[in-house]
């Protein structure tokens, strides 16, 4: 570290620009942002074995604008903010107790999972079967593209992760009902209904969104029985409470039509990573991965053929993106379970995992083409396990 005042401590806890594997790098003595720096410890020092060109894969939606109501909040990372994101686009959104993301609807279907609190999601279908539901931390819905819904906060109010089929999908561009009652004219509206014009003397002037109302009553007293009786396939899912597939370094609750058969277009896999652990090297035959991160940090290297690699790191609040088919791997890197969401525009999950490819694979054929090991040939495994332990986080920039 030439130039690097050693003894002083504060230069040393300065994360510097240079690579301890081969003295590549020097001081960076210029305008920084110190913590994003130490944030992104793989971008500031990138392994060595990073190279070539690959788009941007991450963006954080605490680097998106925030939409502020009055009953909540909303945020979003489509392909305005990560252009390589195509094929699903997500809002991050809190409703405070009472809160309601009004009637509405839009063109893409919309998968949600629900990260704490308690909310109550209403839907009529096309068949005027209803559907209403409380939902809760770990919980799932799914509203088919263009049916009509709402979500409304309960007692403590919550905050859900929203998901849709289109990266260019925007939630403030979503078919209102206050936006269409307003831009009617109101002659049609009495029409329409049937009563005077006066009846929408007080309608609202513009889109409402989001608003303040009082927390609902019990399910029971809000239930509306329809002639033509609810959906035949639920809108919601319990993904926490699904018994995960349990694997040395952690565990996994995936989640697609074949469990929750109203899911068609969004398929799912709820991961933990245990400190110490990692989402094994592996890649998917089916599209691009749109990753939410929960909690805990990691990183993963996204490696795109012909000696392009990129490595990331992630933290809870983070979108990552691989995609189709190019390899990855998701490390923990930090002392508490990492967990994230690996979502697909998809009727089903489905991965190859590198180790499970290669242990089914004749031996000699492995063993000439990597000029393998007996020792790592000895230890391939026909079991797929997509999390599996290892020795720890030893990476040091
Ligand atoms: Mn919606
Ligand atoms: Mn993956």
């Amino acid at each position: 570290m030439e130039n690097l005042p050693q003894n002083d401590n504060v230069y040393n806890q300065i994360p510097q620009p240079i690579r301890r594997s081969d003295g590549a790098g020097g001081v960076d003595r210029g305008p920084r942002d110190i913590m994003r720096d130490k944030e992104n410890a793989n971008m500031f020092v990138p392994p060595i074995t990073d190279a070539g060109l690959l788009p941007n894969l991450k963006f954080s939606f605490s680097d998106t604008h925030m939409k502020l109501n009055q009953g909540g909040w909303s945020r979003e990372i489509t392909v305005r903010d990560l252009p390589i994101a195509t094929t699903l686009a997500g809002v991050n959104m809190s409703l405070t107790a009472g809160g309601v993301r009004e009637l509405h609807w839009h063109q893409q279907a919309e998968w949600a999972y629900m990260l704490l609190g308690k909310a109550r999601i209403t839907s009529v279908d096309q068949a005027g079967r209803n559907f209403i539901a409380d939902v809760s931390e770990g919980d799932l819905w799914y509203f088919p593209a263009g049916i009509p819904h709402s979500i409304q906060g309960l007692e403590d109010g919550c905050e859900f992760l929203l998901v849709f089929g289109d990266g260019s999908f925007s939630d403030l561009n979503t078919l209102s009902i206050s936006d269409w009652f307003a831009h009617t004219p109101k002659e049609v509206l009495s029409a329409s209904f049937g009563v005077p014009e006066a009846a929408f003397s007080d309608i609202p002037s513009d889109q409402v969104y989001i608003f303040q109302d009082q927390v609902p009553g019990s399910l029971e007293s809000q239930k509306v029985q329809s002639p033509y009786g609810t959906v035949p396939l639920s809108f919601t899912h319990s993904l926490l409470s699904q018994p995960p597939l349990k694997t040395p370094g952690g565990n996994v609750r995936i989640v697609d039509s074949s469990n929750f058969p109203i899911a068609k277009t969004v398929a799912a896999a709820l991961v933990e990573v245990e400190p110490g652990g990692m989402r094994e090297l592996h890649w998917h035959p089916n599209n691009d991965e749109w990753q939410y991160y929960l909690a805990g940090q990691g990183r993963m290297t996204v490696f795109a053929g012909n000696g392009i690699a990129r490595t990331f790191d992630y933290r809870a609040g983070d979108v990552g993106y691989v995609p189709f088919a190019y390899g990855h791997y998701i490390q923990n890197t930090g002392d508490q379970s990492l967990w994230f969401l690996e979502m697909f525009k998809s009727d089903r999950f489905v991965d190859v995992s590198l180790n499970q490819w290669m242990a089914l694979t004749p031996r000699e054929l492995v063993k000439k083409n990597l000029n393998a090991s007996d020792e790592l040939l000895n230890v391939l495994r026909k079991e797929k396990w997509p999390v599996v332990k290892y020795p720890g986080y030893a990476y040091e920039p």
